[in-house]
């Protein structure tokens, strides 16, 4: 048997979002636990911390300031108070406000570059943890006990002996095809641009959801009276609108939003995403569980994907915790027993919010006679049931359900 140059007990493949917050939640009990990520976390090419914003809700909130968080979420993270759903060229609206619905804040934003430097830099002088990156996972094994890798960092190679090897490692996850695990996907034919633009009038807290033709169009408040716009967009759409000049793009821009926020003045750097849903169709394996986009990767219709995955990163810490807690010195993070209750407490809020976010754009996507119409009134008609928005917000607040300890505000231990 080779010599194993590092022993711990979880080994997490991807130090994207989902990874370094899992490498956070892990360093709060006791295991040992080394991140392997192929990318330099600090560098541009890190494609996880791009110019993208994400949209967090209340719970995955809690989760990372119960993760230590707070001071550094705190100037970079900006309130939602309201989100304005509508659709081009048909009347209805809904308003979903947070004072309604007893909150401060539907949710919050914050620049991905902003959220990975902080989940990254606590990891620094963790005692129990050891980061290897960039290095990248060359091959592993599952075996009775333990998972044997293979890592190349920088040309040497490493190997690494864990209890239990945790996929974080994205949509096009190498981990999980080397398991041959099959997956669920549907291809949008749909392209996001995002990018940051300043506008004449101040958002002040308020988001704007507006379903065109094309696909959604999202304007979220970020930080120092910004806002972050997701348009989605046919692909031949997309490429095009991504080749305009800056100026023409702002004024294509203004045109599918409308004025509600007066002038569209300056545009940012603009960044492509291809959308597609892929739902992987097992989350563990031998030894092995996935997590994050591995897992489940979904259009950004309803900023759900990241917020879905910190609940995956919660339950498992808090299982890993559990074992740890009740079995002493027999606990093993990689036992069939911690597999299996992960994949059984996740399976249903993972086929909710996929279903949910799938639905949406289908249904917003249909074209025929009379649908915009009666969109219209479905929104209305939302607007005015009581209880319909409160349920919606609870959901997308990360409030619903079977929630791990992080996300209900408690410590893991
Ligand atoms: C336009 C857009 C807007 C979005 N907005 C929101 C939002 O508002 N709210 C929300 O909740 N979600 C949002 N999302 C979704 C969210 O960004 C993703 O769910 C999240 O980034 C997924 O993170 P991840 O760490 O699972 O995957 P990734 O970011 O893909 O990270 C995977 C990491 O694994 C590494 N890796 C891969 N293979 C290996 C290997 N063999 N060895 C070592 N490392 C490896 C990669 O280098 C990478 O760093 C949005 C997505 C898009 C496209």
């Amino acid at each position: 048997m080779t010599v194993a140059d590092y022993s711990c007990d979880v080994l997490i493949v991807g130090g994207g979002l989902v990874g370094s917050a899992l490498a956070n939640a892990l360093c709060r009990i006791p295991v040992r636990t080394v991140l392997v990520e192929a990318r330099d976390p600090g560098s541009f090419e890190q494609p996880g911390f791009d110019g993208r914003v994400t949209a967090l809700a209340n719970g995955s909130k809690r989760i990372l300031e119960q993760l230590g968080l707070r001071d550094s979420l705190r100037g970079e993270a900006e309130p939602i108070v309201s989100i304005h759903i509508g659709e081009q060229g048909h009347f209805g609206a809904a308003r979903i406000v947070a004072q309604h619905e007893g909150v401060d804040a539907l949710g919050y934003t914050i620049g991905n570059r902003a959220l990975g430097a902080a989940l990254w830099k606590p990891l620094e002088g963790a005692s129990a943890f050891t980061g290897l990156a960039p290095a990248k996972l060359v091959s592993f094994v599952g075996g009775e006990d333990s998972v044997t890798a293979e890592v190349d960092e920088g040309g040497r190679r490493v190997n690494i002996r864990a209890r239990l090897l945790i996929a974080a490692d994205g949509t096009r996850s190498s981990v999980r095809q080397s398991l041959g695990i099959p997956v669920r996907e549907n291809d949008y034919g749909q392209r996001a641009i995002n990018v940051n633009v300043t506008t004449e009038a101040a958002l002040d807290g308020r988001a704007f959801e507006r379903f065109t033709p094309q696909g959604p169009l999202a304007v979220l408040p970020l930080a120092r009276g910004r806002a972050a716009v997701v348009w989605t967009l046919g692909a031949s759409e997309a490429d095009r609108v991504m080749a305009l000049s800056d100026e023409t793009f702002r004024c294509e821009l203004q045109r599918a939003f409308g004025h509600r926020l007066g002038r569209i003045e300056r545009v940012g750097q603009r960044g492509l995403h291809a959308l597609s849903r892929v739902r992987s169709g097992a989350l563990s394996d031998r030894r092995t569980l996935l997590v994050g986009n591995a897992a489940v990767s979904l259009h950004p219709v309803a900023g759900q994907a990241f917020n879905l995955a910190l609940r995956d990163v919660a339950t498992i810490a808090e299982l890993i915790a559990d074992d740890a807690a009740s079995r002493g010195e027999n606990a093993d993070p990689g036992s069939d027993r911690v597999l299996e209750r992960y994949a059984e407490w996740r399976r249903d809020d993972q086929r909710k919010v996929a279903w949910f976010t799938h639905g949406l754009i289908r249904g917003f996507g249909a074209r025929g006679p009379g649908l915009g119409a009666l969109r219209g009134l479905g929104l209305v008609a939302f607007d005015l049931v009581p209880g319909a928005k409160a349920l919606l917000a609870r959901h997308t607040m990360g409030m619903a359900g079977r929630l791990p300890r992080l996300a209900r505000g408690l410590p893991l231990s």
